[in-house]
Protein backbone atom coordinates (compact mmCIF):
# COMPACT_ATOMS: atom_id res chain seq x y z
CA UNK A 1 0.00 0.00 0.00
CA UNK A 2 1.44 3.24 -0.82
CA UNK A 3 2.34 5.54 1.81
CA UNK A 4 -1.08 7.96 1.24
CA UNK A 5 -2.98 5.14 0.94
CA UNK A 6 -1.70 4.18 4.75
CA UNK A 7 -2.61 7.78 6.01
CA UNK A 8 -5.79 7.75 4.73
CA UNK A 9 -6.36 4.20 6.10
CA UNK A 10 -5.11 5.60 9.58
CA UNK A 11 -7.18 9.01 9.44
CA UNK A 12 -10.35 7.35 9.01
CA UNK A 13 -11.02 9.64 5.76
CA UNK A 14 -12.74 8.16 2.93
CA UNK A 15 -10.83 7.96 0.14
CA UNK A 16 -10.96 10.52 -2.90
CA UNK A 17 -14.75 9.69 -4.26
CA UNK A 18 -15.14 8.33 -7.99
CA UNK A 19 -18.83 8.72 -7.94
CA UNK A 20 -20.85 11.53 -6.61
CA UNK A 21 -24.18 12.23 -5.79
CA UNK A 22 -25.51 15.80 -6.05
CA UNK A 23 -29.23 15.72 -4.25
CA UNK A 24 -31.01 19.44 -4.47
CA UNK A 25 -33.30 19.68 -0.77
CA UNK A 26 -35.92 21.77 -0.47
CA UNK A 27 -38.17 21.28 2.45
CA UNK A 28 -38.26 17.30 1.96
CA UNK A 29 -37.70 16.34 5.75
CA UNK A 30 -40.48 13.38 5.32
CA UNK A 31 -38.35 12.29 2.45
CA UNK A 32 -35.02 12.02 3.35
CA UNK A 33 -34.86 9.14 5.70
CA UNK A 34 -36.58 6.98 3.50
CA UNK A 35 -33.94 8.57 0.22
CA UNK A 36 -31.11 7.84 2.31
CA UNK A 37 -32.52 4.35 2.88
CA UNK A 38 -32.40 3.37 -0.28
CA UNK A 39 -29.20 5.24 -1.56
CA UNK A 40 -27.20 3.61 1.12
CA UNK A 41 -27.83 0.05 -0.20
CA UNK A 42 -26.56 1.82 -4.11
CA UNK A 43 -23.63 3.24 -3.55
CA UNK A 44 -22.43 0.53 -1.50
CA UNK A 45 -23.20 -1.82 -3.92
CA UNK A 46 -20.99 0.11 -6.50
CA UNK A 47 -18.15 -1.10 -5.45
CA UNK A 48 -16.71 2.56 -5.78
CA UNK A 49 -15.75 5.08 -3.62
CA UNK A 50 -18.88 7.13 -3.24
CA UNK A 51 -20.10 10.20 -1.66
CA UNK A 52 -23.38 11.36 -1.13
CA UNK A 53 -24.16 15.79 -1.27
CA UNK A 54 -27.01 17.22 -0.14
CA UNK A 55 -27.41 20.75 -1.01
CA UNK A 56 -29.84 22.11 1.57
CA UNK A 57 -31.71 25.02 -0.60
CA UNK A 58 -32.86 27.29 2.49
CA UNK A 59 -34.97 24.73 3.88
CA UNK A 60 -37.68 25.80 6.32
CA UNK A 61 -38.62 22.58 7.82
CA UNK A 62 -35.87 20.55 9.58
CA UNK A 63 -34.39 19.35 6.50
CA UNK A 64 -31.19 20.48 7.56
CA UNK A 65 -31.05 18.76 10.82
CA UNK A 66 -31.95 15.39 9.33
CA UNK A 67 -28.84 15.85 6.86
CA UNK A 68 -26.43 16.86 9.54
CA UNK A 69 -27.38 13.57 11.29
CA UNK A 70 -26.56 11.22 7.83
CA UNK A 71 -23.49 13.15 8.06
CA UNK A 72 -22.98 12.39 11.61
CA UNK A 73 -22.94 8.37 10.80
CA UNK A 74 -21.89 8.34 7.44
CA UNK A 75 -18.53 10.01 6.21
CA UNK A 76 -19.68 9.73 2.57
CA UNK A 77 -22.69 11.84 3.33
CA UNK A 78 -21.80 15.74 2.97
CA UNK A 79 -24.08 18.74 3.63
CA UNK A 80 -23.81 22.03 1.50
CA UNK A 81 -25.70 24.69 3.35
CA UNK A 82 -26.98 26.95 1.10
CA UNK A 83 -28.20 30.91 2.77
CA UNK A 84 -31.29 30.46 1.42
CA UNK A 85 -33.80 29.13 -1.02
CA UNK A 86 -31.76 29.97 -5.05
CA UNK A 87 -33.78 27.12 -6.51
CA UNK A 88 -33.45 24.08 -7.69
CA UNK A 89 -30.96 24.86 -10.31
CA UNK A 90 -28.95 26.81 -8.42
CA UNK A 91 -28.88 24.03 -5.33
CA UNK A 92 -27.54 21.71 -8.15
CA UNK A 93 -24.81 24.04 -9.41
CA UNK A 94 -23.86 24.80 -5.63
CA UNK A 95 -23.13 20.67 -5.46
CA UNK A 96 -21.84 20.59 -8.73
CA UNK A 97 -18.77 22.93 -7.40
CA UNK A 98 -18.60 20.95 -4.21
CA UNK A 99 -18.58 17.94 -4.99
CA UNK A 100 -15.40 15.75 -6.05
CA UNK A 101 -16.48 12.73 -8.18
CA UNK A 102 -15.32 11.53 -11.45
CA UNK A 103 -18.98 10.91 -12.61
CA UNK A 104 -21.69 13.19 -11.09
CA UNK A 105 -25.08 11.89 -10.68
CA UNK A 106 -28.21 14.27 -10.24
CA UNK A 107 -30.79 13.40 -7.98
CA UNK A 108 -34.58 14.54 -6.72
CA UNK A 109 -34.59 14.20 -2.80
CA UNK A 110 -38.81 13.05 -3.31
CA UNK A 111 -37.83 9.35 -4.68
CA UNK A 112 -39.74 10.69 -7.45
CA UNK A 113 -36.25 8.67 -9.26
CA UNK A 114 -35.83 5.79 -7.95
CA UNK A 115 -32.07 5.36 -6.59
CA UNK A 116 -32.20 1.84 -7.79
CA UNK A 117 -31.57 3.03 -11.52
CA UNK A 118 -28.01 4.39 -10.59
CA UNK A 119 -25.59 1.87 -11.83
CA UNK A 120 -27.73 1.77 -15.40
CA UNK A 121 -27.07 5.35 -15.53
CA UNK A 122 -22.75 4.88 -14.15
CA UNK A 123 -22.91 2.10 -16.88
CA UNK A 124 -23.83 4.68 -19.38
CA UNK A 125 -21.25 6.60 -18.35
CA UNK A 126 -18.35 3.90 -18.33
CA UNK A 127 -19.51 2.95 -21.67
CA UNK A 128 -18.24 6.06 -23.16
CA UNK A 129 -20.77 8.96 -22.91
CA UNK A 130 -20.24 12.56 -21.20
CA UNK A 131 -24.02 13.35 -20.36
CA UNK A 132 -26.52 10.79 -19.72
CA UNK A 133 -30.16 11.48 -19.03
CA UNK A 134 -32.89 9.60 -17.54
CA UNK A 135 -35.97 9.37 -19.79
CA UNK A 136 -39.05 8.90 -17.54
CA UNK A 137 -41.51 7.39 -20.04
CA UNK A 138 -44.35 6.62 -18.02
CA UNK A 139 -44.50 10.04 -15.74
CA UNK A 140 -46.29 10.16 -12.98
CA UNK A 141 -47.38 13.73 -12.53
CA UNK A 142 -50.61 15.14 -13.35
CA UNK A 143 -51.94 15.72 -16.89
CA UNK A 144 -51.04 19.51 -17.25
CA UNK A 145 -47.54 19.33 -16.29
CA UNK A 146 -47.20 16.18 -18.95
CA UNK A 147 -48.43 18.14 -21.53
CA UNK A 148 -46.04 21.12 -21.04
CA UNK A 149 -43.15 18.71 -20.48
CA UNK A 150 -43.69 17.63 -24.04
CA UNK A 151 -43.91 21.19 -25.18
CA UNK A 152 -40.71 22.27 -23.47
CA UNK A 153 -38.39 18.91 -24.76
CA UNK A 154 -39.30 19.85 -27.98
CA UNK A 155 -38.36 23.43 -27.52
CA UNK A 156 -35.01 22.95 -25.67
CA UNK A 157 -34.21 20.13 -28.44
CA UNK A 158 -34.53 22.39 -31.06
CA UNK A 159 -32.74 25.57 -29.07
CA UNK A 160 -29.90 23.40 -27.97
CA UNK A 161 -29.60 21.26 -30.81
CA UNK A 162 -29.64 17.70 -28.77
CA UNK A 163 -32.67 16.03 -29.20
CA UNK A 164 -33.63 14.22 -25.98
CA UNK A 165 -36.95 13.12 -24.87
CA UNK A 166 -36.86 14.23 -21.34
CA UNK A 167 -34.69 17.58 -20.48
CA UNK A 168 -36.77 17.90 -17.03
CA UNK A 169 -35.87 14.70 -15.78
CA UNK A 170 -33.05 15.38 -13.22
CA UNK A 171 -31.77 12.07 -12.60
CA UNK A 172 -28.79 12.42 -15.02
CA UNK A 173 -25.47 11.23 -15.00
CA UNK A 174 -22.57 14.00 -16.16
CA UNK A 175 -18.78 13.04 -16.52
CA UNK A 176 -16.18 15.45 -14.86
CA UNK A 177 -15.46 17.88 -17.50
CA UNK A 178 -18.66 18.50 -18.00
CA UNK A 179 -19.50 19.58 -14.26
CA UNK A 180 -16.17 21.64 -14.51
CA UNK A 181 -17.63 23.92 -17.80
CA UNK A 182 -20.67 23.96 -16.00
CA UNK A 183 -18.88 25.60 -12.99
CA UNK A 184 -17.38 27.31 -14.49
CA UNK A 185 -19.62 29.28 -16.41
CA UNK A 186 -21.09 30.58 -13.10
CA UNK A 187 -24.73 30.99 -14.78
CA UNK A 188 -27.40 33.43 -13.27
CA UNK A 189 -30.26 31.43 -14.79
CA UNK A 190 -29.23 28.07 -15.85
CA UNK A 191 -31.05 25.27 -16.74
CA UNK A 192 -28.31 22.23 -15.87
CA UNK A 193 -29.51 19.45 -18.57
CA UNK A 194 -29.51 21.99 -21.62
CA UNK A 195 -26.32 23.92 -20.57
CA UNK A 196 -24.54 20.79 -20.16
CA UNK A 197 -25.73 19.34 -23.52
CA UNK A 198 -24.23 22.05 -25.24
CA UNK A 199 -20.70 21.08 -23.84
CA UNK A 200 -21.06 17.10 -24.81
CA UNK A 201 -19.69 15.47 -27.46
CA UNK A 202 -21.73 11.79 -26.69
CA UNK A 203 -25.23 12.15 -24.91
CA UNK A 204 -27.29 9.05 -23.86
CA UNK A 205 -30.90 8.38 -22.37
CA UNK A 206 -31.68 5.51 -20.89
CA UNK A 207 -35.20 5.09 -19.64
CA UNK A 208 -36.35 5.22 -15.89
CA UNK A 209 -39.08 4.37 -13.61
CA UNK A 210 -40.97 7.29 -12.41
CA UNK A 211 -42.75 7.20 -9.00
CA UNK A 212 -45.57 9.76 -7.73
CA UNK A 213 -43.86 12.39 -4.99
CA UNK A 214 -42.99 9.98 -1.55
CA UNK A 215 -44.48 13.03 0.68
CA UNK A 216 -44.91 16.29 0.36
CA UNK A 217 -45.80 18.90 -2.70
CA UNK A 218 -44.14 20.05 -5.49
CA UNK A 219 -42.41 22.89 -5.29
CA UNK A 220 -43.43 23.83 -9.30
CA UNK A 221 -46.80 25.89 -10.20
CA UNK A 222 -47.56 26.64 -13.81
CA UNK A 223 -46.35 29.96 -13.01
CA UNK A 224 -42.62 28.82 -12.12
CA UNK A 225 -42.63 26.49 -14.80
CA UNK A 226 -43.36 29.25 -17.12
CA UNK A 227 -40.43 31.37 -15.58
CA UNK A 228 -38.19 27.98 -16.29
CA UNK A 229 -39.13 27.66 -19.61
CA UNK A 230 -38.84 31.67 -20.42
CA UNK A 231 -35.01 31.37 -18.80
CA UNK A 232 -34.16 28.68 -20.88
CA UNK A 233 -35.49 30.39 -24.66
CA UNK A 234 -33.96 33.74 -23.15
CA UNK A 235 -30.80 31.91 -21.81
CA UNK A 236 -29.93 29.91 -25.37
CA UNK A 237 -31.25 31.42 -28.37
CA UNK A 238 -31.96 35.02 -29.82
CA UNK A 239 -35.12 34.06 -31.48
CA UNK A 240 -37.33 36.41 -29.49
CA UNK A 241 -35.22 39.17 -30.51
CA UNK A 242 -34.67 37.96 -33.91
CA UNK A 243 -38.38 38.02 -34.44
CA UNK A 244 -38.75 41.25 -33.86
CA UNK A 245 -36.48 42.26 -37.03
CA UNK A 246 -38.07 39.46 -39.52
CA UNK A 247 -41.66 40.75 -38.14
CA UNK A 248 -40.69 44.37 -39.23
CA UNK A 249 -39.31 42.87 -42.53
CA UNK A 250 -42.75 40.91 -43.29
CA UNK A 251 -44.52 44.16 -42.36
CA UNK A 252 -42.53 46.06 -45.15
CA UNK A 253 -43.19 43.57 -47.74
CA UNK A 254 -46.59 43.29 -47.25
CA UNK A 255 -46.95 47.10 -47.17
CA UNK A 256 -45.01 46.81 -50.21
CA UNK A 257 -47.86 44.72 -51.73
CA UNK A 258 -50.50 46.99 -50.47
CA UNK A 259 -49.11 50.24 -51.91
CA UNK A 260 -48.38 48.45 -55.37
CA UNK A 261 -52.02 47.42 -55.51
CA UNK A 262 -53.08 51.04 -54.22
CA UNK A 263 -51.27 52.40 -57.53
CA UNK A 264 -53.12 49.49 -59.32
CA UNK A 265 -56.55 50.21 -58.15
CA UNK A 266 -56.09 54.20 -58.89
CA UNK A 267 -54.55 53.55 -62.35
CA UNK A 268 -57.67 51.63 -63.06
CA UNK A 269 -60.14 52.84 -61.60
CA UNK A 270 -58.81 56.72 -61.23
CA UNK A 271 -58.83 58.34 -57.86
CA UNK A 272 -61.20 57.46 -55.37
CA UNK A 273 -62.77 59.09 -52.11
CA UNK A 274 -61.47 56.99 -49.75
CA UNK A 275 -58.02 56.71 -51.40
CA UNK A 276 -56.14 59.12 -49.56
CA UNK A 277 -57.30 56.82 -46.20
CA UNK A 278 -55.73 53.71 -47.84
CA UNK A 279 -52.56 55.66 -48.55
CA UNK A 280 -52.17 56.95 -45.00
CA UNK A 281 -52.76 53.62 -44.16
CA UNK A 282 -49.53 52.00 -46.40
CA UNK A 283 -47.71 54.91 -45.00
CA UNK A 284 -48.29 53.66 -41.18
CA UNK A 285 -47.66 50.37 -42.11
CA UNK A 286 -44.21 51.25 -43.23
CA UNK A 287 -43.33 52.55 -40.16
CA UNK A 288 -44.74 49.91 -37.86
CA UNK A 289 -42.27 47.98 -39.95
CA UNK A 290 -39.62 50.54 -39.57
CA UNK A 291 -40.08 50.51 -36.00
CA UNK A 292 -40.01 46.52 -35.61
CA UNK A 293 -37.21 46.56 -37.89
CA UNK A 294 -34.65 49.01 -35.37
CA UNK A 295 -35.80 47.33 -32.31
CA UNK A 296 -34.69 44.21 -33.66
CA UNK A 297 -31.72 46.16 -34.68
CA UNK A 298 -31.08 47.02 -31.09
CA UNK A 299 -32.17 43.75 -29.69
CA UNK A 300 -28.86 41.60 -32.10
CA UNK A 301 -27.01 44.48 -30.29
CA UNK A 302 -28.02 43.95 -26.90
CA UNK A 303 -27.88 40.08 -27.49
CA UNK A 304 -24.15 40.10 -28.62
CA UNK A 305 -23.46 41.84 -25.54
CA UNK A 306 -25.40 39.36 -23.27
CA UNK A 307 -23.63 36.50 -25.51
CA UNK A 308 -20.06 38.15 -24.03
CA UNK A 309 -21.39 38.70 -20.72
CA UNK A 310 -22.30 35.62 -20.33
CA UNK A 311 -19.03 34.08 -20.99
CA UNK A 312 -19.88 30.89 -21.98
CA UNK A 313 -16.79 28.89 -23.53
CA UNK A 314 -16.65 29.01 -27.13
CA UNK A 315 -14.47 25.57 -27.21
CA UNK A 316 -13.39 23.19 -24.42
CA UNK A 317 -10.28 21.26 -24.60
CA UNK A 318 -9.96 17.97 -23.28
CA UNK A 319 -7.17 16.74 -24.07
CA UNK A 320 -3.55 17.21 -26.14
CA UNK A 321 -2.26 14.15 -27.93
CA UNK A 322 1.25 13.60 -28.76
CA UNK A 323 2.28 10.44 -29.91
CA UNK A 324 1.40 7.34 -28.03
CA UNK A 325 0.61 9.17 -24.65
CA UNK A 326 -2.14 11.61 -23.95
CA UNK A 327 -1.20 14.77 -21.77
CA UNK A 328 -4.24 16.32 -19.83
CA UNK A 329 -4.81 19.96 -20.85
CA UNK A 330 -3.69 22.96 -18.72
CA UNK A 331 -6.51 23.93 -16.48
CA UNK A 332 -8.91 26.51 -18.60
CA UNK A 333 -10.03 29.72 -17.05
CA UNK A 334 -12.43 31.97 -17.82
CA UNK A 335 -11.89 35.51 -18.46
N1 LIG B 1 -35.89 21.85 -4.96
C1 LIG B 1 -34.89 22.69 -4.49
N2 LIG B 1 -35.14 24.03 -4.45
C2 LIG B 1 -36.33 24.58 -4.88
C3 LIG B 1 -37.31 23.68 -5.40
C4 LIG B 1 -37.04 22.33 -5.44
O1 LIG B 1 -33.81 22.25 -4.10
O2 LIG B 1 -36.49 25.78 -4.82
C5 LIG B 1 -35.61 20.39 -4.98
C6 LIG B 1 -36.67 19.55 -4.32
O3 LIG B 1 -36.42 19.40 -2.93
C7 LIG B 1 -36.54 18.23 -5.04
C8 LIG B 1 -36.15 18.66 -6.45
O4 LIG B 1 -35.62 19.97 -6.32
O5 LIG B 1 -35.50 17.43 -4.52
C9 LIG B 1 -37.33 18.64 -7.40
O6 LIG B 1 -38.38 19.43 -6.90
P1 LIG B 1 -39.90 19.02 -7.05
O7 LIG B 1 -40.09 17.58 -6.72
O8 LIG B 1 -40.72 19.98 -6.27
O9 LIG B 1 -40.14 19.26 -8.59
P2 LIG B 1 -41.02 18.35 -9.58
O10 LIG B 1 -40.66 16.91 -9.33
O11 LIG B 1 -42.44 18.64 -9.25
O12 LIG B 1 -40.59 18.83 -10.93
MG1 LIG C 1 -40.56 15.89 -7.70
Amino acid sequence: MSVAGKITRLSGVAPAPEISIVIPVYNESANLRALWSRLEPVISALGRASEAVFVDDGSADNSLEILRGLAANDPRVRVVELARNFGQHSAILAGFRNCKGEIVVTLDADLQNPPEEIPKLIAAIDAGNDVVGGWREERQDRTYRRLASRLHNRITSAIVGVPMHDYGCMLRAYRRHIIDTVVECDEKAAFVPALANTFAKRVAEIRVEHAERAAGESKYNLFSLAHLSLNLITGFSMLPMRTLSLTGIGIFLLDAIFAIVLMAHRFIYGPQQEGALWTLFAVLFFFVGLIFLALGLIGEYVGRIYIEVRRRPNYIVRAIHRGDYEEPSAPRTLG
